[in-house]
């Protein structure tokens, strides 16, 4: 198991969508562990295989004393129950903002070693589940906000000490919909 480096917003990989995984070999175990390791080394809730830069479907979470994986992940919404809380992102490191997700989320997929897992999740592990698989769509959590609360988003990212202003970020359409505040498409 290695500690990687956690890709930053702006890096393309973070926006490419991932691939499921087919091999449940010794690589994805170590992927595995990879990404649980460097979660709780940063001290994250979830992480996501793009964060380390590895396009497949694949993300940990740390939540409430759970530790999992999750590989595949097919989300359902068994209510229309949502919350709205502060959220964050180990790819936009010291930022936090109030997001808008669904309160229930049933998770399904499979574990490491190729067999059928479910996740039951409420509240902040519902919350997790769905910004990890969102990395697995190439969504980031800002994506998520309403156009105010984006703009702010945009303008607290440009001013951290951690970005990288060489490398304009790429910017997607909301989820939400068609608004498009910066004008830059995709
Ligand atoms: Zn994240």
């Amino acid at each position: 198991m290695t500690v990687q480096p956690i890709r930053l917003f702006g890096d393309p990989v973070l926006r490419t969508p991932a691939d499921p995984v087919r091999d449940f070999d010794a690589e994805l175990r170590r992927l595995v562990a990879d990404l649980t390791e460097t979660m709780r080394e940063s001290n994250g809730a979830g992480l996501a295989a793009p964060q380390l830069g590895v396009g497949l479907r694949v993300f940990a979470f740390d939540v409430d004393d759970v530790l999992g994986h999750l590989i595949n992940p097919v989300l359902e919404f068994p209510d229309e129950d949502e919350q709205e809380g502060p959220e964050g992102c180990l790819s936009i490191p010291g930022l936090y903002f109030d997001t808008r997700r669904r309160q229930n989320v049933v998770a399904k997929g499979f574990n490491e070693y190729g067999d059928p897992v479910q996740i039951v999740g409420t509240g902040l592990m519902a919350r997790c589940v769905q910004h990890e698989t969102d990395h697995l769509d190439g969504v980031l959590f800002v994506d998520r906000l309403d156009p105010a609360g984006r703009k702010e988003a945009m303008r607290a990212i440009r001013q951290a000490d951690w970005y990288d202003r060489e490398a304009p970020p790429v910017v997607k359409l909301s989820p939400h919909g068609p608004a498009n505040p910066f004008g830059l498409g995709r």
